[in-house]
């Protein structure tokens, strides 16, 4: 499957755009499950379209083709708002929108980062690092890149899946691992399981290459596909 890039809306592209629209796949109230903020409550917002694919990327299980939304930044805040109050009785101060997808940087932009922040969230984007991401419009920013020259090179926490020799892809080794992020500058390092139908996540081949790496880097455990959480 190629990757669908949403970033220009279609009625921007005709030139009759007043109010930019959002493909947007779902929303949903959970705990994150992963990296540095695991265990945190939290608003998925999963954007539709990706510029990588399936080509890049067989393992994908994300739906991300096809955007169950199409709606402006009043209409993506209320659904953020309805999942946060579904989730959490109401809107909390300070709770975190985690801006997913597919790839969220072909269509978050300054006036939803504006939108939400007027409203109290906080921020964590979740990118594939291929194309430079504002940090100002995010506060909190991970990259999970698939090719070894993305270029978000920065941020505040890196998550590389890692291949081993169980899985085809770009982390076969430790070695390859140091090389493509050997210029990267994170608070956070994590490598995490590639987690195929049938097989399920390789943590042994995980562990033993976090225990060659060593500080800085972390085993990322999928919590939420450890305690059933969506
Ligand atoms: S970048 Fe992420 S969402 Fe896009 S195809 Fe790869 S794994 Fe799936």
């Amino acid at each position: 499957m190629t990757g669908v890039d949403v970033a220009e809306p279609a009625d921007a592209r005709e030139g009759l755009a007043r109010v930019r629209r959002y493909g947007i796949k779902e929303v949903f109230p959970t705990l994150q499950g992963e990296g540095a903020q695991a265990g945190t409550p939290a608003v998925f917002l999963r954007f539709a379209g990706c510029n990588l694919g399936l080509e890049v990327c067989p393992w994908c299980d994300t739906d991300w083709a096809r955007a169950d939304h199409v709606i402006d930044a009043d209409g993506t805040l209320q659904l953020v708002e309805g999942a946060a109050v579904e989730g959490f009785g109401s809107e909390r101060p300070g709770l975190l929108v985690v801006v997913t997808g597919g790839e969220p940087s072909l269509q978050f932009d300054a006036p939803l980062s504006v939108a939400l922040r007027a409203r109290g969230y906080r921020i964590a984007m979740e990118s594939n690092g291929s194309r430079p991401v504002d940090r100002t419009l995010v506060d909190w920013l991970t990259i999970s890149p698939k090719q070894p020259d993305f270029i978000q090179r920065e941020g505040d926490e890196l998550k590389l899946l890692f291949m081993g020799g169980s899985t085809p892809g770009l982390t076969p080794d430790v070695e390859t691992v140091r090389r493509i992020t050997a210029d990267t500058e994170f608070a956070h390092y994590f490598l995490q399981p590639v987690d195929l139908p049938g097989r399920g996540p390789n943590y042994a081949e995980v562990i033993q290459a976090v225990m060659e790496l060593g500080p800085p880097w972390r085993l990322s455990v999928q919590t939420h596909k450890v305690t059933g959480i969506r």
